[in-house]
């Protein structure tokens, strides 16, 4: 109700720390206001008035007073923080009465001015929409006319003129004089706020992180007494974190900037000091900041980003939320502050926002590799990582080339919120202005983008779409890298290594370990991908697919020929081949995987999605034709031919899985003789080998009875011939309704079960996965007629639903019966929250997402456990 600044500040004010007078209008306020046709309750500036009369008292100033002015800032705070995206007016009372007063109270009529001009500037742009180019030209023009570099270094003449030409802007924008009431400019900017919940940026940001309403519900206002960093050189105001946001070190980071109000530091307009030359500027105020960082992190019990100002020597805190911190950064403070004994092991678990974590699961340059690459220039290293992609300077542009999948490194002078559309698509950002506390380096690092800011030496011209450094020139398209780990810009793609797992995420992936229940296996179908599943935690293989062997270059040709074949015979004789080749990978997977399971799914998808398309083969048809090639043509006529037989209105539905393994018994036949040789091969060599064979597409338990025979006498003529016992499990995928309905008498002759969640989901929706995704999906996504992709996480209640009916009725049947998922939502956060729930025995995800998956499900536990704890009935005293 609050918002997340509102919270803080009253917090704060709790806590006995420097804040400032003020209140908050909640969020209720906020929705009251959309659902009266965007109008402001009517009781609401009365209220306003009555906490504005409170401020008076507490401060000794009048609002609109023309001798002690009290001035406003009207800031907006949502439950979850969403940096920028909405609206700010500072300064906010004054007008050509009650600067004067300002000036002669502060006996400074500069700051009085300059004070002024801000708040004309931001009320244009806020409440009027006035592009906010207009203002700035007038500013550059009034530099230019005074001959100097900085706002701080504009003399009161040049200030009042701004102030006059800054009305004359709104004045004609609105055909009527500028609103001088204090109390109209506050409803104004109070509405204004509450408008900029729905504006663009806004939504899109919150689409984008999921911000639904039910997490944030509106914006509150929060009406807060100025105080002034920009009255000389006794005042500041900066903006620090209580730890270092890229790399967790426990000393405090930040910038800050003498003579100056907040948006100065944010802006990138003046370049900001670092937070420790405070220490020698004003060193009352950094002895000050310092104790005022610890308690306030031995209070939330998290790094804290907070905002200060210093008025002419008096300390002031402006706000205080959880730092938004890169995936190292979160890592190491959650190990330092066990360590610290700030927090528990299970916070620290907790505290983890796991899709950030993919960070450390990324590239970075390659350390020899870049000794060929000079780099061309150096700015301030914002965000950890490497992107390579070709400069783009426009926005628009790098949003729609960004979404037609191409590369771009957004290159800027500096960026705004309304530019964030492009930094979701961008490799990387690249800016010329501006620091690490800038609104680039803010934004990228908590989307894990690579950003370098600050790149001074960089000029850019947008007109001629390109930048130079040192006398060199390098146009819009040219291909570059950035490491945002060090600052570096290089020309061409520079070599990057795939990340390695530090020792801190090694300690809370071993904590993790401990705490959570559920077991983590791999969807792995290479040696390489399993071994890296290994190394990354994974106990097990949930889902090899083998027709991803079949893919391998030297294998496609002979499955073609395999799917050609007219007669059993032929086929059978390229089976043959075939079965050396896939014997050979399961060794190496099983091998790789030695003392875990392997679940190894026979062929699944239907056999046409092997040969050419039809279109293909006919144009390639007309082009021998031309060519009168009559071998070719013959050649290219029987693939027509096959395909055209084998060809189906719905393949998601058709003839594939089980299906073909009934229909073409030979080619299970193989598949599981590989598998049973390949183990008995093994167990000889003594290597642990466990596979389990399991059959995709099953709805009836007839289907698995019939391959389940095959299975049988395959595995004792294995026996026979190798002359040892094999375990080898037989299982089935659980991805057609029908399967899930009939559960009970699957388990019967099943010894495990795997969901295939992407199959499951496209048959309980009745969606296609390509059709819903390239076509009507992203609309409903938008229109919120789905709060999430179902083919990202697991929609519990439709296919969740179907899930548990399935658990219960396997279960009935064997109660020790393993169950698994392997589809696409095993890797992900909220659906293994589901896995863990529904009692499954493991999630398997792709080797990338192992540790995430590992840290989810000890999540999972930590949060069942508090649950019940919770609900858990007080024992009775006796
Ligand atoms: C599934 O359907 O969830 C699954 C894992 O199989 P595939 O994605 O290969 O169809
Ligand atoms: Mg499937």
């Amino acid at each position: 109700m609050f918002g997340g600044k509102g919270a803080g500040l009253a917090e704060m004010t709790r806590l006995g720390l420097p804040v400032p007078p003020g209140f908050t209008i909640t969020t209720e306020v906020c929705n009251m206001y959309y659902s009266n046709g965007k109008r402001l309750p009517r009781k609401l500036m009365s209220e306003v008035k009555k906490n504005i009369v409170k401020m008076e008292k507490k401060t000794g100033k009048k609002f609109g007073s023309t001798q002690d002015p009290l001035l406003v800032s009207v800031r907006s705070g949502a439950a979850i923080s969403m940096p920028g995206m909405m609206d700010t007016i500072l300064n906010l009372g004054l007008n050509s009465q009650t600067v004067i007063g300002l000036a002669k109270k502060s006996s400074n009529p500069r700051f009085a001015w300059d004070s002024y001009r801000r708040f004309l500037q931001l009320f244009g742009k806020v409440v009027f929409g006035i592009n906010d180019k207009k203002f700035d030209q007038v500013l550059d023009r009034a530099k230019h006319a005074q001959n100097v570099q900085m706002d701080s270094d504009l003399n009161e003449e040049s200030l009042k003129n701004i102030v006059s030409e800054y009305k004359t802007i709104c004045e004609n924008h609105l055909g009527k004089p500028f609103p001088e009431d204090p109390y109209k400019q506050l409803e104004l900017a109070i509405e204004a706020v509450f408008r900029s919940w729905m504006g663009e940026r806004a939504v899109v940001y919150r689409e984008k992180y999921k911000i639904t309403r039910d997490i944030a519900n509106g914006t509150a206002v929060n009406v807060v007494t100025m105080v002034f960093g920009n009255m000389g050189n006794d005042s500041a105001t900066g903006v620090v974190f209580t730890r270092n946001p890229g790399d967790g070190t426990r000393k405090i980071f930040g910038e800050y900037l003498v003579n100056a109000q907040g948006e100065d530091v944010v802006a990138g307009i003046r370049t900001p000091q670092p937070i420790d030359n405070l220490a020698k500027e004003l060193p009352k105020t950094y002895v000050r900041l310092m104790k005022t960082c610890e308690k306030l992190e031995k209070h939330y019990k998290e790094p804290q980003d907070i905002e200060f100002t210093v008025e002419q020597g008096k300390f002031y805190l402006l706000q205080t939320r959880s730092a938004k911190m890169n995936a190292i950064g979160m890592i190491k403070t959650s190990v330092d502050m066990v360590k610290e004994k700030l927090i528990s092991k299970e916070r620290a678990i907790l505290r983890l926002q796991l899709e950030q974590l993919d960070q450390l699961l990324h590239k970075t340059i390659d350390g020899e590799a870049v000794k060929n690459y000079p780099s061309i220039v150096k700015g301030i290293a914002a965000s950890p990582g490497a992107a390579t992609g070709i400069v783009v300077f426009d926005v628009k542009k790098a949003v729609q080339m960004g979404e037609d999948g191409v590369k771009v490194i957004l290159v800027r002078e500096e960026t705004k919120p309304e530019d964030v559309p492009a930094f979701f698509v961008s490799m990387g950002i690249l800016t010329s202005r501006g620091g690490k506390t800038s609104h680039a380096a803010v934004v990228a690092r908590g989307m894990g983008k690579p950003c370098i800011v600050g790149c001074s030496d960089m000029k850019i011209d947008y007109i001629a779409k390109k930048f130079q450094v040192d006398g060199k020139t390098f146009f819009e398209g040219e291909v570059i890298t950035i490491d945002g780990s060090d600052g570096n810009v290089f020309l061409g793609e520079v070599p990057t290594i795939e990340p390695k797992i530090t020792d801190d995420f090694r300690t809370i992936l071993r904590w993790a370990e401990k705490t959570k229940r559920l077991g983590i296996r791999a969807n792995a179908d290479t040696p390489e991908t399993a071994g890296l599943a290994r190394e990354y935690g994974a106990k097990g293989i949930g889902l090899c697919r083998t027709e991803r062997m079949f893919n391998a270059r030297d294998r496609l040709g002979l499955f073609v020929d395999m799917i050609m074949a007219r007669t059993v015979e032929e086929r059978k004789a390229v089976l043959e081949k075939l079965m050396v080749l896939q014997k050979s990978d399961f060794k190496e997977i099983l091998k790789v995987m030695e003392g875990y399971h392997v679940t190894i799914r026979l062929l699944d998808p239907p056999l046409h999605e092997f040969l050419p398309n039809i279109e293909e083969l006919i144009n390639k048809i007309h082009l021998f034709e031309k060519q009168n090639s009559q071998d070719e043509i013959a050649a290219t006529k029987k693939f027509l031919d096959r395909a055209r037989e084998l060809a189906e209105i719905n393949p998601m539905m058709g003839h594939r899985g089980v299906r073909v393994g009934i229909t073409f018994p030979e080619i299970y036949e193989m598949q599981i003789r590989a598998i049973c040789e390949a183990v008995a091969d093994l167990t000889k060599n003594k290597v642990d080998a466990h596979a389990q064979i399991m059959i995709p597409q099953v709805g009836n338990v007839t289907e698995l009875n019939h391959v389940k025979k095959i299975y049988e006498k395959i595995k004792s003529s294995t026996e026979s011939k190798f002359g040892i016992k094999l375990k080898i499990n037989f299982g089935t995928m659980l991805e057609v309704v029908r399967a899930c309905l009939t559960a009970d008498e699957i388990a019967k002759v099943t010894e495990f079960f795997s969901f295939g969640t992407n199959d499951l989901t496209q048959a309980v929706f009745s969606f296609s996965r390509e059709d819903a995704e390239g076509k009507f999906l992203p609309e409903y996504l938008e229109k919120e007629i789905l709060v999430e992709n179902p083919f990202q996480s697991l929609d519990v209640n439709g296919v969740g639903s179907l899930m548990q009916i399935a658990i219960e009725k396997g279960k009935s049947v064997k109660p020790n019966l393993e169950i698994g998922i392997c589809g696409e939502h095993g890797g992900d956060p909220n659906s293994i929250k589901f896995c863990h729930n529904a009692g499954l025995n493991y999630v398997s995800a792709s080797s990338h997402r192992i540790p995430i998956a590992i840290i989810a499900a000890a999540q999972a536990a930590l949060i069942k456990k508090s649950t019940k704890s919770k609900t858990k009935k007080p024992k009775k005293k006796r």
